[in-house]
């Protein structure tokens, strides 16, 4: 799809449909792929932080999820249809995957707001197949457990809530070890749907 470049961060075009169709289109290709949200922290951040900047560079997709990203590649001159929020884009693709049969996993927020956040999805999405959950508080001792059990739950969709860029570094770290088709930095969207 078209891109803009908004200091230095490419931003994809997209719309919601479109976005959920690329994602759709991601679990049937079965390879890795990462999903990462540009919003104005986001693209500060990677302003001096190389390392984000790289991962953001090669990551599949990058939702305009904030509404000065929008502001300023249209400013720019860019075609960029609407703003497609992260945590309104997880919520269509919760919902995708109720009907759908996607496994989700969700990995990050606390211990009670993972929990809440379970409970209120699968109410929200009735046949949403939560394949496993994981706080995000953790040492380098417990990582190794961390991924072997979302390798052994098999899940087409990675939910990653560890703010940014804790979030994307972990993903573009482990993805190719996990093999899950879909790998998103949500940031903060566990704490909004346990509310
Ligand atoms: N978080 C986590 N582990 C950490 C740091 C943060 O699980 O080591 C979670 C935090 O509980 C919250 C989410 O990451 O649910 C997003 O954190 P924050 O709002 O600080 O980040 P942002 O969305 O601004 O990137």
């Amino acid at each position: 799809s078209n891109q803009a470049t908004v200091l230095d961060v490419k931003i994809d075009s997209v719309t919601m449909n479109s976005a959920l169709s690329i994602a759709e289109r991601f679990i049937a290709e079965k390879k890795p792929h990462m999903i990462a949200t540009a919003n104005a922290e986001m693209v500060m951040l990677a302003h001096q932080d190389s390392e984000l900047a790289g991962i953001l560079g090669q990551s599949d997709l990058v939702l305009p999820d904030g509404a000065g990203v929008v502001w300023a590649a249209r400013y720019l001159g860019y075609t960029m249809p609407e703003r497609v929020a992260g945590y309104d884009f997880t919520q269509q693709l919760l919902a995708r995957s109720a009907e759908k049969g996607y496994r989700v996993y969700m990995f990050g927020s606390k211990p009670e707001i993972i929990e809440k956040a379970r409970e209120n999805a699968i109410t929200r999405y009735p046949g949403l197949n939560i394949v496993g959950v994981r706080h995000g508080y953790y040492t380098a001792a417990d990582e190794q457990a961390i991924i072997d059990d979302v390798i052994a739950k098999n899940p087409d969709i990675l939910l990653v809530a560890l703010g940014i860029p804790k979030q994307e570094k972990w993903i573009a770290k482990n993805m190719y070890t996990l093999k899950i088709p879909i790998n998103i930095g949500v940031g903060g969207t566990f704490d909004g749907m346990a509310g």
